[in-house]
């Protein structure tokens, strides 16, 4: 008997197999193309391709209404591959797609072509991984970028023609293993913007623990601004949460070790939330702790924005915000959500960032 899990592997060593075979294909009919069809036409042209040869060369998918193309030329080569190689296939025998569509959203390259067929979706979904690495622009090697109000795959030529102050990438310090960090939803009160002391600090991990204190030094209700004493204050859960400074950095040390696998912190304002936390943890910064957060833009994905707003709120339902606990779990509440909607290829991207 096959268990389910012997068939997923042969399901996807035919898959390797099948796409191999495609490859081989269209590398014989690009040979034969240039061979026998002197129309430069057919052959894929090199560097750019204009819209219109690549809509003209494969008019059955890409012509509205049966398909269209919505991205920037960087991404046309990686169309033009993908439509060769369905061709191959049609040729071969393969029933025709039905509707064609590539465009790209939320910072990648979706694909959705109409088809019985699974390597069909293959080739789709390995298009869009490709896309991931390319830039949208020019084609060349690419990374997401994310800012405020946009998130786009680029190079680093044009990421910088898209943002002056591209934040910096990140160095992960050594022996940090390859596997993917725990994420850990971090949010902090503080006393005000102008000179910020530490209230309050909450992180949530993935896996759903958190660690929460309150400081009972390093503050005062005096340095805190209007906006804080009205809406933080009241709501500090106190009893034990209440602790020393040195103790609080003691526990949360301990909390983050606890973790053994790697960490990395998610924070809406890293400008304050982190820098306050890597502050309080001093000098026992642990070896798992990623050395630089992931900065989180509710605002990135202009595409999500009603969703990511929806979620918050609904987070809000049971306890009000400027709880440094409820708006750490508001976060990673946001942060499923995005997560849900986005290309894997191209949330990988986000987490290298
Ligand atoms: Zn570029």
């Amino acid at each position: 008997m096959k268990t389910p899990q012997t068939l997923v592997i042969i399901r996807e060593r035919f898959t390797v197999f099948a796409l191999k075979v495609v490859e081989l294909i269209v590398r014989f009919k690009r040979t034969t193309e240039k061979m026998f069809l002197s129309w430069e036409k057919w052959v894929k042209p090199e560097g750019n391709i204009a819209l219109e040869k690549l809509v003209s060369r494969f008019p059955r998918y890409l012509n509205p209404p049966s398909g269209s193309v919505r991205c920037g030329a960087g991404w046309y080569p990686l169309v033009w591959d993908l439509c060769t190689a369905i061709e191959a296939m049609e040729h071969l025998g393969m029933p025709r797609i039905g509707h064609f569509k590539a465009e790209a959203r939320l910072g990648g390259l979706f694909v959705r072509i109409e088809s019985g067929s699974f390597i069909v979706k293959e080739l789709a979904r390995d298009t869009e991984h490709k896309a991931a690495a390319v830039c949208e622009e020019c084609g060349a090697a690419g990374s997401l970028q994310l800012g405020h109000g946009f998130a786009k795959t680029l190079c680093p030529v044009h990421a910088r023609k898209r943002k002056p102050q591209k934040a910096k990438a990140v160095t992960v310090s050594q022996g940090m293993g390859d596997g993917d960090p725990m994420l850990l939803f971090l949010d902090t009160e503080f006393t005000d913007f102008d000179y910020p002391q530490l209230i309050s600090i909450a992180l949530v991990s993935a896996s759903g623990e958190s660690f929460y204190a309150e400081l009972a030094d390093g503050w005062s209700p005096e340095g805190c601004s209007p906006f804080v004493t009205a809406n933080v204050l009241p709501q500090l859960t106190g009893s034990n949460f209440f602790q020393e400074r040195n103790y609080a950095r003691r526990r949360l040390a301990e909390w983050l070790n606890s973790f053994v696998v790697p960490v990395r912190v998610v924070c809406d304002a890293p400008g304050f939330d982190w820098v306050l936390m890597v502050d309080l943890l001093h000098d026992v910064f642990p070896k798992n702790l990623y050395p630089a957060p992931i900065h989180y833009y509710s605002e990135s994905f202009p595409g999500l924005f009603e969703l990511l707003q929806k979620a918050h709120a609904e987070a809000y339902n049971e306890f009000p915000p400027h709880h440094a606990l409820h708006d750490a779990e508001a976060l990673r509440e946001a942060w499923e959500v995005m997560k849900e909607h986005l290309h894997p290829a191209i949330l990988k991207q986000y987490l290298k960032l």
